[in-house]
């Protein structure tokens, strides 16, 4: 007699999955059509189908280690086309944000941002620590945050100095990588023993510069946004979220030459409308805005695919990352001080958040996604 195979279900595994938008999962019948369809799905092993048995039966630890989970961009043919409307693009976009959870420490924390009463909460830790901080130096004679501020011009750092700013920010940046760096360590982990188990890889160890190789196809794809082309109903996500992409990248690099011309070549801001840099940044905050509007419109759209706190979580950040940034800027040009330190004061708390926050929202599918499309590549899954 063969040998009996173990199943041991995760129940609560079952029940997140569908709180997170998967609560369709039990209607499938396994007709594989949702495999058909997928127009990226590979001949060898396809998904969704696969994923959504193994959710059924709650098999929580081999589909966090699934990278073909994040191979799926969420197009939602898959979900169009399913006969029980078991929406198993929901179901893998369910077990991605279940998978940012599990692998993002400390725990708790990735609770707290999963739950949308815990909002307000997060959204007061940055102005406690920006102003807990500020008046704790100020007792020290370091005038770093001032609520009446004066000066020949309005400008925010009279009311925050950039130096309270860095001293909070560039730690909370680090923190952050470190936590990806300790989450993609598992991950990474993870994905090549469940790949090896499968049969999807024979190579014992990961080869680095085999994973260079693949980092620079999978980058240049991702650039390209080719991807998204291959969807027939959700195509014009695209557009929106190449705007957002560029913007970041766009405000990442000019954040980067801010912090140099300060600290390195001591040239103070503001600076000119006419510096090209500046031009950058506004290009970017205003590419950022139109596209959390994309974004936003598409989500109300798209009656037939669910959304989650998950989903509008990060929606809500990058607008109001967009419309803070940009709001400083013109209310400082129009003379309205106290008006543009207060939207000001929001945008650091925007800012603050997006980098404390990020490992364990939707947006740290920009770290994982690029590593299983790595991965994938690595091994040749076409
Ligand atoms: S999710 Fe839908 S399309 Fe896919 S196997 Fe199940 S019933 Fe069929
Ligand atoms: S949502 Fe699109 S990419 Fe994802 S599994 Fe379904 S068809 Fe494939």
């Amino acid at each position: 007699m063969a040998n009996a195979i173990v199943v041991e279900p995760d129940v609560s595994f079952i029940k997140e999955v569908g709180k997170l938008g998967g609560g369709d999962l039990k209607k499938c019948f396994q007709c594989a059509t949702c495999s058909v369809v997928c127009p990226i799905s590979p001949d060898n092993k396809p998904f969704p189908r696969k994923e959504m048995i193994a959710a059924s039966w709650g098999l929580k630890d081999r589909l966090v280690a699934d990278y073909d989970v994040w191979l799926c961009h969420n197009c939602g043919d898959c979900s169009t086309l399913c006969p029980r409307g078991a929406r198993p693009g929901d179901v893998l976009t369910a077990i991605r944000a279940y998978a940012v959870r599990e692998y993002a420490t400390p725990k708790a924390l990735s609770k707290a941002i999963a739950d949308p009463k815990m909002l307000p909460i997060l959204l007061a830790i940055p102005a406690i620590i920006f102003i807990g901080l500020g008046l704790v130096l100020k007792a020290f004679g370091l005038n770093w945050i001032n609520f009446s501020p004066h000066g020949d011009e309005i400008w925010q750092a009279h009311f925050i100095s950039n130096y309270l700013v860095d001293i909070i920010m560039i730690p909370t940046f680090f923190g952050a990588v470190g936590v990806f760096a300790l989450g993609l360590k598992r991950f990474l982990a993870d994905i090549h023993a469940s790949a090896l188990a499968e049969g999807k890889t024979t190579e014992g160890k990961i080869d680095p510069i085999g994973i260079i190789k693949a980092l620079v196809t999978v980058v240049l794809t991702i650039i390209k946004h080719s991807k998204f082309d291959e969807c027939s109903e959700n195509k014009d996500r695209s557009t929106a979220h190449m705007l957002v992409l560029f913007s970041f990248i766009g405000l990442f690099i000019v954040t980067n030459c801010f912090f140099v011309a300060e600290w390195l070549l001591h040239i103070e801001g503001p600076y000119s409308q006419l510096n090209p840099v500046k031009w950058l940044g506004n290009v970017a905050g205003v590419a950022l805005i139109i596209g959390a509007l994309l974004l936003l419109k598409n989500r109300l759209s798209k009656k037939d695919q669910e959304s989650s706190y998950w989903d509008w979580y990060l929606i809500g950040l990058v607008l109001a990352l967009g419309v803070t940034g940009m709001g400083t800027e013109i209310t400082r040009l129009a003379g309205l001080a106290a008006v543009s330190n207060v939207i000001y004061f929001l945008h650091l708390m925007f800012v603050w958040s997006l980098f404390a926050y990020t490992p364990f929202s939707k947006l740290a599918h920009i770290v994982y996604r690029t590593t299983a499309l790595v991965y994938a590549e690595y091994t040749n899954r076409q």
